[in-house]
């Protein structure tokens, strides 16, 4: 379970303060699938890095499994980062000099690929039907084939959460469909905790929460 209570995010510019999250309480049940929703500029993303802590709320508190995240020590919360949650950006993020199969293990080159970890990079791959491509890189495939290889690279090190911005931002709409199914399925067979951000509402049937982000507060839809 993931307990978001009463967070606000607050960024100091030159003009002032900027109160981005405005109070935003709301739960993630453990294995669940949600989506938030809200125009440009809501919050959303800051929402997504705060449950990952990429980054602390100003005030409230993110309470994961029992434990809240801005009590962790920089050390724990490193770890938190890397071994629990897989991270799906709208711009794939992956690096160009390596191959899929490679960009699957980005994660764990720090500490070393076991051959254990590579037959399942492979085995991801094929997962998500890219059985011919483990040794393209991503100038040679389609943006649909470089968002699955980022799906591979977060489901790999079997993360409790994952958290994907606007997942299909950059991809026409049958690729969409297939990332969102993909991620679906992924999240039935491993028991993670799904949270997709995206303004993208033409998949929406097949989810157990919807948040609908309007100016740094939630509304629950459903
Ligand atoms: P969304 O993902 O819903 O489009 P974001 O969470 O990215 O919205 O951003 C919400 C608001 O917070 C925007 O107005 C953005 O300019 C502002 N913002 C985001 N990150 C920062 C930052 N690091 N410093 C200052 N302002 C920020
Ligand atoms: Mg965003």
């Amino acid at each position: 379970m993931i307990e978001v209570r009463n967070v606000t995010k607050s960024y100091r510019s030159g003009a002032g303060n900027v109160d981005v999250l405005r109070g935003v309480t709301c739960e993630f049940v453990e294995g669940s699938c949600s989506f938030i929703l809200g125009p440009s500029g809501s919050g959303k993303s800051t929402l997504l890095y705060l449950l990952g802590a990429l980054d602390l709320p100003t005030s409230g508190e993110i309470v994961f499994g029992g434990r809240s995240l801005g009590k962790l020590s920089a050390g724990q919360q490193n770890l938190f980062r890397r071994h629990e949650v897989g991270f799906v950006f709208q711009s794939f993020n992956l690096l160009k000099n390596l191959d899929a199969l490679n960009n699957t293990l980005v994660p764990f080159i720090a500490e070393g690929c076991t051959p254990e970890l590579r037959r399942r990079a492979g085995e991801l791959l094929d997962r998500v039907g890219l059985q011919n491509r483990w040794h393209h890189r991503p100038s040679q495939l389609s943006g649909g084939e470089q968002q699955r290889v980022a799906i591979a690279r977060a489901v790999l090190k079997q993360p409790r959460v994952i958290l994907a911005d606007e997942p299909t931002g950059e991809l026409d709409s049958d690729s969409g469909r297939v990332v969102f199914e993909l991620l679906r399925e992924l999240q039935q067979e491993q028991g993670a905790t799904v949270i997709t951000v995206t303004h993208d509402d033409r998949y929406l049937r097949d989810t157990d929460q919807i948040l609908r982000l309007e100016n740094g507060r939630l509304s629950t839809k459903t």
